[in-house]
């Protein structure tokens, strides 16, 4: 095992990385912008070191800065957690070549997963079912006209680079095609500096459900169950439960060990997850994430397993623990993402904490580094903190969270709490009855 592994994150992530590195035994070192100098992880931390000014393009995408401080302090490893530089296939390289190991698969299949065309491909290649579309990236409108005639109205056309939901549109008929084309590139081409679009069936009402993988990039892997992570604003996922209403153990091994056997074929080493549209009974890939995920806590929840330091134990060589029927399933849970935003109008409302309680109890964790007194700076994600119940039964998680999110106490600032607790008001969420446009239109109404 590693003796230091440098964390390069901050907030939530970088303590929950924190944290798994000591009950290990492992030394952590902490990075920072001069707008982190306070932040917990940074208390936490057994060493830090301040990496640059407050743009994260500065200081938490700073390659260079970041190599130079695993070499000040010696550490062997780095933990890139989820965002920044986690699917960054260069970082990985750099650190390689310095002799430092980045927590994570190979550059290449960084590389294969980042770029969406190529992970459609090879996944279907690995035998992971896919949304019908264009084989490739199509570049004229006129081909586009072609592939949208052959899978049918709508489509949705996305960048082969993209990524936070941006990039994405829509046409329902081919009129409305050479707009949604050229929107989707240009939009494409400023986010990404990549302009190179795709085609899709939209699927009208599916959920996503994600399944969680683990492997030693040794030929052996495991699936860790499914996620449903449907309720999402703007493609943005809010609410995560493990395991996904809609599935029964027989789908959920099916699609599991399919995932599982695509991964012992491809070699992937440590955490990633497998990204579907589900809708009518059918799985359909959309994208792969080579990290770990925010969600991942219900899985951890489900399963007992530590999911960080199972990342750290393959990481340092270690083979897989766990064969799949070592691997059991238990209960439920449920994540809420808590946003310091407005929570109808969802601006942003950074400053300062004047009080935090968390609440506690049990099956309720917390994962955040809120603090009172905190000031939450303008420049990074507005995640402040993950609110996760389990329990024995779904209904059982409801109740809970219920009762969670009625001790959590945050001032000074606003954030998204009563969203959630109006959500659990609602009959749909009641029983589970969800789809991936559910809370698009949910806050509609309510506007
Ligand atoms: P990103 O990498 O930007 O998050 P994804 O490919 O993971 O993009 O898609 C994000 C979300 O966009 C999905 O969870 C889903 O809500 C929606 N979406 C993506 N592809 C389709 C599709 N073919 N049909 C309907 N919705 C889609």
């Amino acid at each position: 095992m590693f003796d230091k592994v440098l964390i390069a994150n901050r907030g939530e992530i970088a303590l929950r990385v924190l944290r798994a590195c000591r009950e290990l035994g492992i030394q952590t070192v902490a990075v920072h912008s001069t707008a982190d100098a306070d932040a917990m992880h940074v208390r936490l931390a057994d060493e830090s070191v301040c990496i640059g000014p407050p743009p994260a393009r500065d200081s938490y995408l700073n390659i260079p800065a970041i190599v130079a401080a695993c070499e000040i302090t010696g550490a062997e490893a780095v933990h890139p957690g989820y965002g920044f530089l986690s699917e960054n296939a260069r970082f990985a390289d750099i650190l390689t070549e310095h002799g430092i190991k980045f927590i994570g698969p190979s550059a290449e299949h960084i590389r294969i997963m980042g770029d969406k065309i190529t992970a459609k491909l090879t996944a279907q290649e690995l035998g992971i079912p896919v949304v019908p579309g264009s084989e490739g990236g199509v570049n004229d409108i006129d081909e586009a006209k072609r592939v949208a005639r052959d899978i049918g109205y709508p489509v949705i056309i996305k960048a082969t680079a993209g990524g936070g939901g941006r990039g994405m549109k829509v046409a329902r008929s081919e009129a409305d095609l050479e707009i949604a084309m050229s929107t989707a590139q240009s939009e494409a081409k400023a986010a990404f500096g990549n302009g190179d679009v795709y085609i899709e069936k939209y699927l009208e009402k599916p959920r996503h459900i994600e399944i969680q993988v683990l492997g030693d990039g040794k030929g052996r892997a495991v699936h860790l169950g499914e996620r449903d992570c449907s309720l999402q604003r703007r493609h943005q996922k809010i609410w995560e439960e493990a395991h996904s209403p809609a599935l029964n153990a027989h789908q959920r091994d099916e699609i599991g060990s399919r995932v599982a056997r695509a991964m012992e074929k491809l070699g992937y080493e440590g955490v990633g997850t497998i990204e579907f549209l589900y809708e009518n009974g059918e799985f359909y890939f959309i994208e792969m994430n080579t990290r770990l995920q925010v969600e991942h806590p219900v899985t951890e929840a489900i399963t007992g397993l530590d999911l960080v330091q199972e990342q750290l134990r393959v990481a340092s060589g270690a083979d897989l623990a766990y064969t799949q029927s070592d691997i059991s399933f238990s209960g439920h849970a449920i994540e809420c993402r808590i946003n310091a935003e407005n929570p109808t109008t969802f601006a942003p409302s950074p400053g300062r904490v004047d009080a935090v309680h968390f609440p506690g109890g049990l099956g309720v964790r917390v994962d955040s580094a809120l603090y009172a007194g905190y000031r939450i700076p303008p420049y990074y994600d507005s995640l402040i903190g993950k609110l996760i119940v389990s329990g024995k039964s779904r209904t059982e998680c409801m109740m809970r969270l219920k009762r969670a999110l009625s001790e959590f106490v945050v001032e000074g600032i606003e954030t998204t709490i009563p969203l959630f607790q109006q959500l659990l008001a609602e009959p749909d969420i009641i029983d589970g009855h969800y789809d991936i446009h559910w809370l698009e239109h949910y806050l509609a109404r309510q506007a």
